[in-house]
């Protein structure tokens, strides 16, 4: 694949550690190149393991109306065109929607029945938001928009390894995926941060009358789940983990930014629109 094909570029990007700071999960060093990439009319597709209520809230604080990916791939939204809200709506029904994955009520069935065969977890639909405040380190606000989910759900493992094992065959069997994150489980049906790659080149190539190969995908991550889309992308941008080794990826064009979170977010895409625009 040669990036002389292409005529018009998407971003998408991972946002915790990524585009946000691991720590205080601010996007102010990113600043300069969130607003090169508005002037140049370049979409940036949040694609997170955040929810909906999460995202939207962010993209309010950020002026970002572009469409975005929420729950690891699971379900993307696109604004409708309502001048009213210019994109920014925190309500679900001003966007459409596409659920990738198995939808949150399918998940929640699934655990019910696993609970009942004595398998032992706690999952985010058990806790109160002050216990998943408190698990996390988000405020009881951020919590409640946390539990808000549509498509995918974390989980604590309360039982050994061996009913673990137990647990991801009748995962499998049922065609759901456990991914593991930081401090959780994550339950979800057959979808990964990828699997938005071909949807929006399709989109973007309608909208600017392209051909879908025409359209470049420009993919910023931190973690092991933002692997297959940074893969998948024509131009991947690793971002340093806080702590730890940054991805080391197959893909002939990566880029690994000099540092992590925001402040490399903005280093590498100034680099790369100073040499594209
Ligand atoms: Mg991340």
């Amino acid at each position: 694949m040669s990036p002389t094909r292409i005529s018009r570029w998407i971003v998408l990007t991972d946002l915790d550690g990524t585009l946000l700071d691991h720590h205080n999960y601010q996007a102010e060093a990113a600043k300069e190149s969130l607003s090169l990439l508005a002037q140049h009319n370049i979409p940036c597709i949040f694609n997170t393991s955040k929810t909906f209520a999460e995202v939207v809230q962010l993209r309010q604080q950020l002026g970002n109306s572009s469409p975005f990916v929420c729950e690891n791939g699971s379900a993307l939204f696109i604004a409708k065109n309502n001048a009213e809200t210019a994109g920014f709506s925190t309500d679900q029904a001003d966007y459409n929607s596409e659920i990738i994955a198995t939808p949150y009520a399918d998940l929640l069935r699934f655990l019910f029945q696993a609970r009942q065969q004595g398998f032992s977890f706690r999952s985010f639909n058990d806790m109160p938001a002050s216990e998943v405040a408190a698990m996390t380190g988000l405020d009881e606000q951020q919590a409640w928009l946390a539990k808000q989910r549509c498509a995918s759900e974390p989980l604590l493992w309360q039982g050994d390894d061996h009913s673990l094992q137990q647990f991801r065959q009748l995962i499998r069997q049922h065609k759901l995926q456990l991914i593991q994150g930081g401090r959780f489980y994550h339950l979800m049906g057959d979808a990964d941060k990828a699997s938005a790659i071909g949807f929006f080149r399709n989109y973007y190539a309608h909208q600017y009358q392209l051909a879908p190969s025409q359209i470049g995908v420009i993919a910023l991550g931190d973690g092991e789940n933002d692997r297959n889309m940074l893969e998948q992308s024509d131009q991947p941008v690793v971002i340093p983990a806080a702590c730890g080794q940054p991805l080391t990826l197959t893909h002939s064009q990566t880029i690994t930014a000099t540092s992590p979170g925001p402040a490399g977010w903005n280093q590498a895409l100034l680099a790369w629109l100073e040499k594209h625009y």
